[in-house]
């Protein structure tokens, strides 16, 4: 049995108070529904001093559909997405996200904002601390395991570069961004809005010298709402795992009139570049082609970085093909 390290848990009832309370205390975790921190947590990935719980906050809850789009809240629970009548009418690939997501108990806990905002992940890395240390570093010492754990330590995927190469498995994320979602955060020094494009940085890890960190979010904010421009059409979410349940994505596809976004490679979701404006009329096998010769996935899973990458071709084809169908057009 893995054991949860001793934390000072702070429970906020509003978002001010969360927001002098994240200002205050920059080390801090936020916990939403808690399906990644904390297992992590018992994984000695995380040691926090202090935990901020906000499942309190009402301002982070809720579904809303009016003229300007979609609202949903960081703290929406992917049940509550995925038994909606109005996402399932209007953002149908985004629904099967959500569902492809764990299992349907811990989609009952898992929020949106905790899905967006999920950290990296490496078969090197997602492991036990015991797990970790029997690995060794390059100079730590006790050996923690590897450059994502640990500075001084190495990275088992790529020894000699310089970078974490962590995979970013979020499934929610390459639909989102061909919806052209935007992100809601908060801090005491105001509101904005980031494209969830824009969200993800080039390296796996919370801070990277040289390299753009895993989240490009100022340390003192909170993800408050997830806004959603009303559709123009269908979008198609496709996701290769282990089995049908329980497992995070080794490949994500996502494809619209507007594009293809793979994800699951790298740290962050990739666009598929240099392909035709719209995906209505494109010739499916040179998109494919495009996005295979564009995915580098390294060995950051167990199975095999070359079957990985033939996937992409596969999964993209799969996915064109049932997007035409959805717009009348079966090839
Ligand atoms: C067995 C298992 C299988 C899983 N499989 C998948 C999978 O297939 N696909 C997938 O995408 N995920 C998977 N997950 C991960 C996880 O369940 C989901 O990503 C979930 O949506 C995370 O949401 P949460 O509310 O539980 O996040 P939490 O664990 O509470 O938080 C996750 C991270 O986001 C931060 N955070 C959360 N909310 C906010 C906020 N509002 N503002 C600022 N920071 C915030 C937290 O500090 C933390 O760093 C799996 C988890 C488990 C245990
Ligand atoms: S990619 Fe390298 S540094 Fe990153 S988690 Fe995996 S082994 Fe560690």
């Amino acid at each position: 049995m893995l054991p949860l390290p001793d934390f000072d848990l702070h429970r906020p009832q509003t978002l001010p108070e969360a927001l002098r309370l994240r200002a205050a205390l920059p080390k801090a975790r936020i916990l939403a529904g808690g399906t990644d921190l904390i297992p992590s947590m018992k994984q000695g990935l995380f040691t926090p001093q202090d935990v901020l719980h906000i499942a309190g906050l009402a301002e982070l809850k809720g579904i809303t559909v009016n003229a300007d789009g979609i609202r949903v809240g960081a703290l929406t629970s992917l049940t509550e997405m995925r038994r909606d009548a109005r996402l399932a009418t209007l953002v149908p690939g985004l629904v099967a996200a959500c569902k492809s997501v764990a299992t349907p108990t811990l989609q009952n806990m898992a929020t949106l904002g905790g899905n967006l905002l999920l950290d990296t992940r490496c078969r090197f890395y997602n492991q036990s601390q015991f797990w970790r240390e029997a690995l060794g570093g390059a100079n730590a010492k006790p050996a923690t395991g590897c450059l994502k754990c640990d500075s001084a330590g190495i990275c088992h995927i790529a020894p000699k570069g310089k970078g974490c190469y962590a995979a970013h498995s979020a499934d929610t994320v390459p639909t989102l961004i061909l919806l052209g979602a935007q992100a809601e955060l908060a801090s005491v020094r105001g509101t904005r809005r980031l494209a969830v494009e824009a969200l993800y940085g080039e390296d796996g890890r919370e801070a990277a010298p040289d390299r753009s960190p895993r989240l490009l979010i100022a340390g003192d904010e909170v993800l408050v709402a997830v806004h959603i421009p009303t559709p123009t059409g269908p979008t198609v979410h496709r996701k290769v795992r282990a089995r049908a349940a329980i497992d995070y994505p080794m490949l994500l596809v996502a494809a619209s009139a507007e594009g293809v976004v793979l994800s699951s490679l790298g740290p962050r979701p990739q666009r598929v570049t240099g392909i035709q404006d719209s995906m209505l009329d494109a010739d499916i096998d040179a998109v494919a082609q495009a996005a295979f010769s564009q995915a580098f996935p390294l060995a950051t899973h167990v199975w095999a970085s070359t079957w990985r990458k033939k996937m992409v071709r596969v999964e993209v084809r799969r996915a064109l093909a049932e997007l035409a169908t959805l717009n009348g057009d079966p090839r």
